[in-house]
């Protein structure tokens, strides 16, 4: 009688799934299906924004605990510059607070990695967990240099002999209308690192052919 396309349906008991309607708009199901799970629990997110909510109940779980650093007795354990980096780093104000005082990176964090459990939303992949870098303020504003210092942590935490974390993605949902060379070249290594780039086109529906949004608009094959 008639011909249409199947559909996947899913059980999912967050009660907040029903408003999340890009989840069939980029065919979450579907890659849940393919990859025969909701995220790998070894893979870690780096998002680069504002911090993170770490109390959230939708993403305590999902936090990346840096098992090399003992919390809060002010020395560097792991040797890596970083003092107390426990869940990342605050690249604005140096130290290793990564609360949000915004809310954007809490936001964000949760599209990617709130967990299956009841409560709010379910992120893509809510079997992973996330790593914050707060290079952004509390009115979400930040600068590239900071940013580019990443790098050198990001090497460490992913290469390091014990308990590495395995950053396969770094999530950046901002821009900025400058293109930088540095910047263009810390996509690069990222890649050479194996680490897939997210970022964000803008929020002002422009051709970004047109209208170039960094760091969307840089040319790599991992962005
Ligand atoms: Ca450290």
């Amino acid at each position: 009688k008639h011909v249409e396309f199947d559909v996947p349906v899913y059980a999912c008991a967050d009660p907040h799934v029903q408003y999340q309607y890009y989840m069939a708009k980029v065919e979450a199901a579907q890659a849940w299906s393919a990859l025969g799970n909701r995220g790998n629990p070894d893979f870690v997110v780096a998002v680069f924004d504002t911090g993170i909510d770490i109390d959230h109940p939708d993403l305590a779980d999902a936090l990346w605990v840096n098992a090399n650093e003992i919390p809060d007795n002010n020395i560097d354990d792991d040797g890596n510059g970083l003092t107390d980096d426990i869940n990342g780093w605050n690249f604005y104000s140096g130290n290793n607070n990564v609360d949000d005082d915004n809310g954007h990176g809490t936001h964000v964090s949760g599209i990617i990695a709130a967990r299956e459990n009841g409560v709010g939303i379910t992120g893509i992949a809510p079997g992973t967990k996330v790593l914050s870098f707060k290079v952004l303020n509390a009115n979400g504003i930040g600068s590239l240099g900071d940013t580019v210092l990443i790098l050198d942590v990001i090497r460490e935490y992913k290469t390091r002999e014990q308990n590495p974390a395995d950053i396969r993605a770094v999530n950046m949902s901002f821009t900025s209308g400058s293109f930088s060379r540095s910047y263009q070249e810390l996509i690069t290594e990222l890649g050479g690192l194996g680490i897939a780039v997210f970022a964000a086109a803008g929020n002002d529906t422009q051709d970004n052919d047109l209208m170039p949004a960094f760091p969307a608009n840089y040319e790599a094959d991992n962005l």
